[in-house]
Order: C-alpha cells, then structure tokens, then sequence
C-alpha cells in the first residue's frame, strides 16, 4: 500500500514547490513527439497552482554524455507545456546555479518554471549530494511525481528528498497504488504477461510473480530461451545460451502457472516485407527465426485474460516493430482492452503497442514507466518512493 506523504498533505501556499517530473520524452527537431508523460504530470502541477503555490519542474531528458548538448534541451517542452497550460512558462538554462537562482527567486504564486536537463550534471547520476542540495536550495518543498525515475536513486530523485520535505504527486501516488494493489492484493485469477527481447531482464520478475500470480502467460524473445531449455533448436532465433540453466530452473518452478506459446511466427530476416510463416513450437529450420507469438497462442492467452480478475503486461510479444510480426502483440492489447479485468501495462513497449492501437481508453492503467513498474512487479522498493515522508 502507499503510505507515503501526497501534495494533499501538506500546505504549499505561498510557497515556492520543486517538482522532479518526468518529462523525458521522445524530441523530434524541437517538436514533442509523445506527450503523454507531460499531460500526466498536470493534475499535479494545476493542483498546487490552485493552492497558491509557485511551481519549479525539472526532468532528466535523454542520455547527454557528460555535460550541456542542445540536442537534449528542456526547452521544446517548456514550450509545449505553455501550449498546453494557456499561460506563459519560464525557463532556466541550468538546473541549479545563477541562471536558475534568478529565476526561481523572482516566482511568484502562479508562476510555474522549467529547469534545464538534470542529466547536463554528471553527477546527477551519481546521486551527489552536493548538486541535490544546490536543486534544494531553489525552493521550501519538494514533490516527487516522476515515477518513471524513481527505480533510479539519482541526485533529482533521491538526494534532493533529503534536503526538503519531500511528498509525492498524484502520478506518482496513483501508478504506486495501482501497481501495489496488483502485487500485493490483487482480485484473483492474477495474471502477468511478459514479453521482450530477453529472459535475462525479467528473471527476478518471473520469480517474484511466480509466489504471487495465478498464471505467467511467456511471449516476446524470451519464450525463445525457455524453448531452446526445452531442448528444441531454434534456428537464427534471438537465444540467450547463457542463461538456459536459469531458464530450466525458472520451468521446474514455474510449472503449470507457466505458460509458453503453442505457435510462432517465424521468417528468415527481421524486416519489413520478409515472408513470414506461421508453425507450432518445435525445432526451428536453420535459417528460420522466431518473430512473433502465433494465432493459437492469441486465442490460448486471450481465454486466460478473459476469465482473469487482473491482468499486467510487460513487455511486446514479438518484433511489433514489423508490421507482419505485430498481430501476437496488437492481440494481447486486444484481448486486454475487451476483458472485465483490472488490467494495467507496465510502461514501454507495450504501452506504445496500447496507443497505436487505439485501445488506451479501455485499460483501468498504463504505467509511465518501464524500468520502474518492472522493479515493482519485482518486488523492490523503488529509492525515489523510499526517500519520501511517510504518512
Ligand atoms: P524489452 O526492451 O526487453 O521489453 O524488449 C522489447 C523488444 O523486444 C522489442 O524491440 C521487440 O522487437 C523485441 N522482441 C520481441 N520479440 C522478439 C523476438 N521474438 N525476437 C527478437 N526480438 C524480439
């Protein structure tokens, strides 16, 4: 359960309030290509707004290399946050230091300001303390909203909660509780989809959610290894051979709550207009690759999802990049958008796979983070929640 401090729980009238969102989102020649992230921050920023509070976001962008790079530049969302809100939104060229000294100084109630990209600060990334104290000294309370950044424990995330009092937003509250409730009291039947390129990433989830889920419903690259485990050749197909003795384990352990595909996609090259050919799991031919789940196993894991109580998918089920390898993934969205269930994605691929489907609206939750939801459904606790007062 969420048992952590909100913006509800605290007075911020007056004040100036330092929010780490996450607004790290796709840029295309200065044009936001996803706004997803910065339209779920708003109910956060518009409530603290109304409480006569000035407001101070700052957001990682992007992976710049060691220090300032236009290319990863706040800017463009500051701008389109402007759009988006119908008022004027300030912007600092720093995140800490004089240009966002000034800036945040002059604030007054109603104002809201975009810092630069924490990520133009190596050590933000280190978790130093030194640049968390700088972002705390820009404003009297800090709120964490960004859970797409809390798995990780940085100077943004972490640090600064330990200079401030430190509450979460409403995003952040909201993707915790929904995410909790699945692992921790979910309605039963409980079941977890997975999929992505690799076994390897998802180890520690499998054995999470093996104490906790009534079925594990295996897709994506991934099934490939439990196969190759299993003993079949699987041809060009992406196999990760050094973990097949875990993959072993996690099928003795799993037994019949886990559950393989029954046919698969296969073709010889992963690209757009390769012929592809449907066949039931087996040996593979050698110059044949698995790229996608097959109508067998879209019906088999639609009847689960059908008769399950909650359901959360991470993770694509086969190269949904190819548009003749996207029918296992784009039905796995399907089946989840028509079911009765609680059913939440759990951010990244599978989330786009939700939008461009058109499916959005009939999920109960699509999560904002990927890497964060995962370290959930794996059981850890998340350093960006853990800094943040408790209730
Ligand atoms: P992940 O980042 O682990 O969630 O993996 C997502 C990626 O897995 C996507 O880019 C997919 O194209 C890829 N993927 C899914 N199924 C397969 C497959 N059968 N072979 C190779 N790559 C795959």
């Amino acid at each position: 359960m969420f048992n952590k401090k909100s913006v509800r729980d605290i007075d911020v009238k007056g004040k100036k309030v330092l929010v780490r969102v996450d607004f790290n989102v796709p840029i295309k020649e200065g044009v936001v290509q996803d706004d997803t992230r910065v339209r779920a921050a708003l109910p956060t920023i518009q409530y603290l707004l109304d409480q006569g509070a000035s407001v101070i976001l700052f957001s990682h962008l992007g992976r710049p290399k060691g220090g300032p790079d236009p290319k990863y530049s706040m800017k463009p969302v500051a701008d389109y946050l402007g759009k988006l809100m119908g008022k004027p939104v300030k912007f600092a060229e720093d995140c800490v230091g004089e240009a966002a000294e000034t800036v945040a100084a002059g604030l007054q109630p109603g104002d809201v300001l975009v810092l630069e990209n924490t990520r133009f600060h190596p050590e933000e990334e280190k978790n130093d303390l030194d640049l968390a104290k700088k972002m705390a000294a820009l404003a009297d309370v800090f709120v964490n909203d960004a859970f797409g950044s809390a798995h990780r424990a940085h100077s943004s995330t972490e640090g600064v909660a330990r200079f401030l009092p430190a509450v979460a937003g409403f995003l952040m509250e909201k993707e915790i509780q929904y995410l909790s409730q699945a692992i921790e009291d979910p309605k039963r039947p409980f079941v977890a989809i997975l999929g992505g390129a690799k076994v390897s990433d998802k180890i520690g989830v499998i054995k999470n959610l093996l104490t906790k889920a009534d079925a594990i419903l295996i897709g994506g690259g991934m099934a490939n290894t439990f196969f190759k485990a299993q003993g079949y050749p699987m041809g060009k197909s992406l196999v990760e051979s050094e973990v097949l003795d875990l993959a072993k384990e996690l099928l003795a352990l799993g037994g019949t709550k886990l559950r393989l595909p029954v046919d698969v996609v296969v073709a010889s090259a992963m690209e757009e207009g390769a012929e592809t050919k449907v066949m039931p799991v087996g040996p593979i031919p050698d110059d044949m690759m698995i790229l996608d789940v097959g109508p067998d196993t879209v019906a088999a894991y639609g009847k689960v999802i059908h008769s399950a109580a909650t359901v959360v998918w991470n993770g694509p089920m086969g190269v949904f990049e190819v548009s003749t390898c996207a029918k296992g993934t784009f039905g796995v969205a399907e089946a989840m958008a028509a079911s009765q269930a609680v059913t939440i994605v759990g951010g990244g691929d599978s989330a786009s796979a939700i939008q461009k489907s058109g499916l959005a609206d009939k999920i109960t939750h699509i999560s904002t983070g990927g890497g964060a939801s995962l370290e959930m459904l794996e059981g850890l606790v998340l350093p960006g929640v853990a800094a943040l007062q408790d209730k």
